[in-house]
């Protein structure tokens, strides 16, 4: 996954409402995990296969639960093949998924840019889990932002679904008023955890 960091704190008075509201929310309803995790495999499994069309059917079927647990209209899920490449702050990267709020339309990946390869599971559940929390802001508050809160809420549903053990986000202050999740102290925190 790109390195989840923070937006910039929007200036705008009404952006930075929604924006310290999106943040203020660290946690999220969870839907009831058997189900969760079901669909979950369904979609580990259809990558598996290697077909568009099988990944589509259970992206879209793991959407639709969440969607009805939320009660919001399902967005529409579109599954395409090899990684576009793109730009992000000069630095050219894999663009792994993607939410359109205009159509309400999800795009997630599941082939890697260079080598073509399918993408791992647990990226490919995570990308879909953050453009649906997309969705969820845009219905909900008619926007959305990358907040800490944002992806406390997307870590809680990924590791719901994943059913790993909850390990608190560690943030670190970066520049210009943004955050950074430290993926790498997080999985050392939750190996400590193990070996207890
Ligand atoms: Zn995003």
């Amino acid at each position: 996954m790109p390195l989840p960091v923070t937006d910039p704190p929007p200036r705008a008075p009404q952006a930075r409402e929604l924006f310290e509201r999106s943040e203020r929310e660290r946690t999220i309803a969870l839907p009831p995990q058997a189900e969760l995790a079901r669909a979950a495999r369904r979609l580990a499994a259809a990558l598996r296969s290697g077909e568009v069309e099988e990944v589509g059917a259970a992206c879209s079927a793991l959407v639709e639960l969440l969607a009805v647990f939320y009660a919001v209209p399902p967005p529409r899920v579109e599954v395409l093949q090899v990684r576009p490449r793109t730009l992000r702050e000069g630095w050219e990267m894999q663009l792994h998924g993607e939410y359109d709020p205009e159509s309400a339309t999800i795009r997630v990946w599941m082939r890697t840019a260079v080598r073509r390869q399918l993408v791992a599971f647990p990226t490919l559940c995570e990308t879909l889990l953050h453009e649906f929390c997309h969705h969820l802001d845009c219905v909900r508050w008619g926007d959305t932002w990358h907040t800490r809160g944002f992806y406390e809420r997307v870590r809680r549903l990924y590791t719901h679904a994943l059913r790993m053990r909850w390990v608190d986000p560690v943030w670190r202050r970066g520049r210009g008023g943004r955050w950074w999740m430290d993926l790498h102290a997080m999985r050392v925190a939750r190996r400590g955890a193990q070996g207890d």
